[in-house]
């Protein structure tokens, strides 16, 4: 019946559908002429336009190229009471395109218009770039005193005078070149930017009080840094200290596989003293040669990509982001998405609080002008218009909703082996609460390698488990194997919300043995969550608005279901769904594109642009073969 007109006027991707000479609205809908033709095609025929996942009113109204007021009419009809600014998701919006005689596709991202570019760079266009350093190391050993030390001896010379901004990052020259510091240290931090799936950091610096020695944190940098595959550069500090032993600490690193120069290995080792302020010099020129090892290159003619460090939402100046610049220049003026909010770079500042125009690779920089306030670890990308970079930031969060509602990574260690043979290594984090335990198991565990599936302890440590374990089990997508010790409860929220498999143990032999089986797919079949719906709610009735007018937006709501409850991409609960009623009817279930008005027992109270997640349980076989 219909023909696919792209219209004489169509709308670019990612272009607002300014200028367009539109028709004096008349109040009244107009079927025939309602749609993008002008002038109207003689047959009346429905023309076709792209919509995307989501759009507001307003603009739904411009792309029909009616009156908001006539939408708005078209939405209440549908039991829909929207402000012009607020958003309908695409079978909505077609619904009521099809009221104006307008057909509607889905708009796809296009990635030639720098959205997604390639991130594949020709060598060519490729320049060295700063390296991106991290400090790691015990609690009390120094990383903060380092890094106020470092940042205090070594100003990039024309900015010298400036005052010092606490950004998350900063940047400092030596011999003409420059060096980046992300000043949150630890390995939790990094760890944690790294499980968001953001790797920026391109050295490690493991600090080590050399009258204290190598402690377990030592021990966890060391594992969290390899497990990130980040070379490490270790700088042996308080050597001021009469008590100061260099060389005891070389000797435990040795033990711990970290084998410094003097000891025959590779790996650099700089004697510091934070407080007297001696060895920076030579620290930063060993990440400088470390660096240059590994050709550490970028592209800075390109629209930029980057990695936000921190935000924060400033009283006077709204949301304010760190952003990394990792490849690309960015401008101000540029359309930006940041995770899952978007806005235009109204105007730079650097660590030093001083104006940019524009910053190259690896720079750090204050970015004002996003719609909201993203997160530590959010990708940035630059977009060639204001749409382009909010359908981005669109898309981004509806995935970040069903990563965090669906079982997406395999973290148990069941499911790990029944992806047919696509673990081709399974990481562990060993905890015991003696040594004398730790290598037995350690050896049993990877003695289990075979040609298929190598098993690999990434982490090895004495005491419970802990929140870093789960952070880079999560990281890593491994387990953690516990023997002898507990969970802390910090750690046991965070592996239920991340999903991380930990297995207590009291006997090696058990241990062992369920990883035998479950490498063989031999583990008793366990129940495992399957998403079945989800729906949105659009209106809250009742008393205390306890029963929520929902549209379901894919799959199907079915009665008596688990629903998770995801507010602006963040998980905020989990309920029941109690009831389930179409019209006046109790019903079984609910399919997608229809409305419902649901009950949640136990859960959160609803709000109005919840997405309801459902989900039913399924019993999985354990007889995958590796
Ligand atoms: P962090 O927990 O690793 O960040 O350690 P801090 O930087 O907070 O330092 C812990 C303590 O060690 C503080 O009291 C510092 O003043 C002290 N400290 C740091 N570096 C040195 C150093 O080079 N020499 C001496 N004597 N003390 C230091």
């Amino acid at each position: 019946m219909s023909t696919k007109i792209r219209n004489g006027r169509p709308h670019r991707p990612g272009q607002p559908p300014r200028g367009r000479p539109s028709r004096p609205h008349t109040g009244r809908p107009d079927p025939g002429r309602s749609s993008l033709s002008a002038p109207a095609p003689r047959k009346r025929e429905p023309v076709v336009i792209e919509l995307p996942q989501t759009v507001t009113v307003k603009e739904l109204a411009e792309l029909l190229n009616v009156g908001t007021g006539q939408v708005i009419k078209e939405l209440i009809t549908r039991g829909l009471m929207l402000t012009v600014n607020q958003s309908v998701d695409f079978a909505t919006a077609a619904d009521v395109a099809a009221a104006f005689n307008v057909q509607v596709t889905p708009k796809p991202v296009d990635a030639s218009e720098g959205v997604i570019a390639a991130e594949i760079e020709e060598e060519e266009n490729l320049r060295p770039r700063p390296p991106v350093v991290t400090i790691l190391g015990h609690v009390d050993h120094g990383k903060t005193s380092l890094l106020d030390a470092i940042r205090q001896t070594n100003v990039t010379a024309q900015e010298a005078g400036g005052i010092t901004q606490h950004i998350g990052a900063y940047q400092v020259e030596i011999k003409g070149q420059k060096i980046t510091f992300l000043d949150t240290p630890g390995h939790e931090a990094f760890t944690a930017m790294r499980a968001r799936g953001a790797q920026v950091t391109d050295i490690a610096v493991l600090v080590v009080a050399a009258d204290d020695g190598v402690q377990p944190q030592t021990l966890e940098a060391i594992s969290h840094a390899r497990a990130a595959n980040v070379p490490l550069i270790v700088a042996i500090n308080k050597i001021d200290k009469p008590e100061a032993n260099p060389d005891r600490v070389k000797q435990q690193l040795a033990e711990a596989g970290v084998v410094v120069h003097d000891w025959g290995g590779d790996v650099e080792a700089v004697e510091v003293s934070a407080r007297r302020k001696t060895g920076i010099e030579d620290l930063l020129e060993t990440i400088l040669l470390v660096a240059e090892l590994q050709g550490l290159k970028a592209n800075p003619n390109r629209p930029a990509t980057g990695t936000v460090i921190e935000a924060r939402l400033d009283k006077t100046r709204g949301p304010v982001a760190t952003v990394l610049v990792q490849n690309g220049t960015l401008h101000v003026g540029d359309f930006i998405a940041a995770g899952p909010v978007y806005g235009k770079v109204r105007a730079m500042f650097n660590d030093r609080g001083k104006r940019l125009k524009a910053a190259e690779p690896s720079t750090p920089v204050e970015v004002l002008g996003l719609s909201d306030v993203p997160r530590a670890g959010d990708k940035v990308h630059v977009a060639p218009s204001e749409q382009a970079a909010k359908l981005f930031a669109q898309q981004y969060a509806q995935q970040m909703a069903q990563e965090a509602q669906v079982q997406a990574r395999p973290t148990t260690l069941e499911e790990m082996f029944k992806q047919d043979g696509q673990v081709k290594e399974l990481n562990i984090i060993l905890k015991a609460d003696v040594q004398g335990s730790i290598e037995p198991i350690r050896l049993s565990l990877e003695r289990l390698s075979g040609d298929e599936v190598k098993v690999k302890v990434i982490h090895q440590g004495i005491g419970n488990v802990t929140e870093s374990d789960v952070l880079l089990a999560q990281a890593s997508r491994g387990i953690i194997v516990g023997f002898n010790v507990r969970v802390e409860p910090g750690a046991r929220r965070a592996a239920e919300m991340a999903n991380v498999d930990i297995r207590l143990y009291n006997i090696i032999y058990d241990a062992v043995d369920d990883i035998r089986k479950a490498m063989a797919g031999m583990l008793e079949p366990r129940f495992v969550e399957i998403q079945e719906g989800r729906a949105e709610v659009r209106k809250l009735f009742g008393r205390n608005g306890e029963v929520a007018g929902c549209v379901v937006l894919d799959g199907k709501i079915v009665r008596n279901t688990l629903a998770r409850v995801m507010r602006n991409g963040q998980l905020v609960g989990e309920g029941q769904i109690e009831s389930l009623r179409r019209f006046k009817d109790d019903v079984r279930e609910v399919a997608a594109g229809y409305e419902c008005g649901l009950m949640l027992a136990g859960g959160p109270k609803l709000e109005v642009g919840d997405i309801i997640n459902t989900f039913r349980k399924e019993r999985v076989a354990g007889d995958v073969p590796l």
